[in-house]
């Protein structure tokens, strides 16, 4: 979507109210930074807030089809960060996600370490991004938001440079990170944390893996919870840790429901550079980085 000049100014008065719009030669400070950030989003605003968002990452394949049964039997909505090349061998799987409310969102074409290699092969890098945006965002609606989360979230700042220039990966929201599922960690014998594919590398049962989840879930009270949806153990995890959730009162929401990633959408007027609107610092958009 772009607005007219018109419709800029129109927005740009209704937030001002009777304030004067013209004057100013600048793009507004906020527009810079927004887009794809430096580092990776790691403050969730979820801990402490009794709130969870489920995230689950790498697929789709045909072990997602229990994970899907699962929160559709508990009625919890999540977000799916989609692998392309994953996608492009389950497409049914891809659209069932969406069909059944959760939110899909980009976690690259062929799941790569984005290093430094990447600053020298820019459309490799796009590449990566814009192979999956072109599977999920027919799939989206028009008010859903574009998150992408980076493969073992390894993040570099010259990436977001790379992608803010391209005119559709511009319009995404991250790199997404997590709270909850980063790793194991034991004390005392107890398992005090869990991370999934660890956890079935240690040949442990989703029961004994979910405590971890549970535990580290109550000690935080609420988070970005980091899962994968590819694994024979996926769906029973899935089941081992969200009716207990429920039943304790927590709320879960997909990424687009939580109000501290609002601050990183894109304004849509950013790439409107070159017929450069004069605005002032102070205008703020909101809810621009919708699907395109
Ligand atoms: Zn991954």
């Amino acid at each position: 979507m772009r607005l007219s000049n018109f419709a800029l100014i129109a927005v740009a008065a209704a937030v001002l109210g009777s304030a004067a719009v013209a004057g100013e030669r600048a793009v507004p400070a906020q527009m810079e930074l927004a887009y794809f950030q430096k580092a990776s989003i790691f403050h969730s605003g979820l801990r402490d807030a009794h709130t969870i968002a489920l995230t689950f990452d790498d697929g789709p394949n045909a072990y997602t089809a229990r994970v899907l049964d699962v929160l559709k039997a508990n009625n919890v909505k999540a977000t799916f960060f989609i692998v392309g090349k994953m996608a492009q061998t389950h497409p049914a799987l891809l659209a069932r996600i969406a069909a059944e409310g959760h939110l899909l969102a980009n976690h690259s074409a062929s799941h790569p370490e984005l290093t430094g290699h990447f600053d020298n092969d820019p459309e490799t890098l796009i590449y990566q991004l814009r192979e999956v945006h072109d599977q999920i965002a027919p799939l989206m609606k028009q008010t859903d938001v574009l998150y992408f989360r980076a493969p073992y979230g390894y993040w570099r700042s010259a990436h977001a440079a790379i992608l803010n220039a391209d005119p559709v990966l511009r319009n995404y929201v991250g790199p997404i990170y997590w709270d909850i599922g980063g790793d194991i960690s034991m004390h005392d014998g107890y398992i005090m944390s869990s991370a999934d594919w660890d956890c079935w590398r240690h040949k442990w049962s989703a029961q004994v893996c979910a405590k971890g989840y549970l535990r580290e879930i109550r000690r935080v009270n609420g988070g970005v919870v980091l899962m994968h949806c590819i694994h024979a153990q996926s769906g029973d995890l899935v089941a081992s840790i969200v009716p207990a959730m429920v039943e304790e009162g927590y709320t879960f929401v997909r990424l687009d429901q939580n109000p501290e990633y609002k601050q990183y959408e894109t304004p849509p007027t950013a790439p409107v550079v070159a017929d450069a609107l004069p605005l002032p610092h102070n205008v703020r958009f909101i809810a621009s980085n919708r699907v395109k």
